[in-house]
């Protein structure tokens, strides 16, 4: 069954169940800190140690979690699907691991550090990469001092124009995991919704921005998602 071209926004609620925590459900606070000590250009130039070991440790801990039933749930939707785009506000690797291509990263990645010298990214995650010691770029005469290549809070999220120019021609628009306090990213589906999709909520609880969805199924995504999918490629969406 053919569910025609989807785009799909995963948050932080999405890689729950693979033990990294989210925001809202800690009050607020992201692994014990404050989202303004740790996740601002303003913390970085007040306190680049603080912030870096925090990344770092963000970092490190990719190499003991796996992606769960969620992840692999949205590969067998991108195999359902006529056209398929999936855009995560995560900056971890997890949908990559459990095999999804080309997902777009709007508020960067773990992975990658990026120069404060010439602003050129690269994929860091060497033994040596990942000490709670800066690292330095390979791209400047003198290496420049590098820092996560995450797009903090007062930062404008990457790939913008392609997301929505998926949006504007998509008939599905799938959100997982997400508390729709973050903008852009929770604007979306308004846009979305606006542009004649049809809008679908996997979370948790119900978001902010609940009043924006056609469907909504509350539940942890592992559970919820793959049962979803798999009706969706019986039947496709029509309900
Ligand atoms: P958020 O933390 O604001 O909200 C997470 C949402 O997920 C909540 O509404 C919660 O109810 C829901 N949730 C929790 N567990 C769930 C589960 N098992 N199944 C389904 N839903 C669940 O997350 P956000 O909206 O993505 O915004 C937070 C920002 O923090 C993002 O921009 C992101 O860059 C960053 N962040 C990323 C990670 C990550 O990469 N894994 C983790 C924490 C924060």
């Amino acid at each position: 069954m053919n569910l025609g071209n989807v785009v799909v926004l995963t948050g932080a609620g999405i890689s729950a169940e693979s033990g990294l925590r989210t925001f809202r459900d800690n009050d607020g606070l992201w692994e014990e800190h404050r989202v303004e000590e740790v996740a601002t250009p303003y913390a970085w130039a007040r306190d680049p140690g603080l912030v870096w070991r925090f990344y770092q440790e963000r970092r490190r801990q990719l190499g003991s979690v796996v992606p769960n039933p969620a992840h692999y749930a949205l590969v067998d939707l991108a195999r359902i699907s006529e056209g398929f785009t999936l855009v995560t506000q995560n900056v971890d690797d997890l949908h990559e691991r459990a095999g999804s291509k080309g997902a777009i990263h709007m508020h960067g990645q773990l992975r990658m550090l990026r120069c404060e010298g010439s602003g050129i990214s690269e994929e860091r995650m060497g033994a040596d990469d990942l000490t709670d010691g800066f690292a330095e770029c390979r791209c400047c005469e003198v290496g420049s001092r590098m820092r996560p290549d995450i797009v903090w809070f007062y930062e404008q999220p990457m790939h913008m124009e392609e997301i929505y120019r998926a949006i504007g021609e998509c008939s599905v628009f799938i959100v997982v995991g997400s508390s729709g306090h973050v903008y852009p990213a929770a604007d979306l589906v308004t846009i979305a919704r606006r542009r004649g999709a049809r809008t679908v909520l996997v979370n948790l609880e119900e978001p902010m921005n609940v009043g924006e969805f056609d469907e909504v199924h509350l539940g942890p995504a592992g559970d919820v998602l793959p049962g979803l999918v798999l009706d969706w490629s019986r039947h496709g969406d029509q309900k």
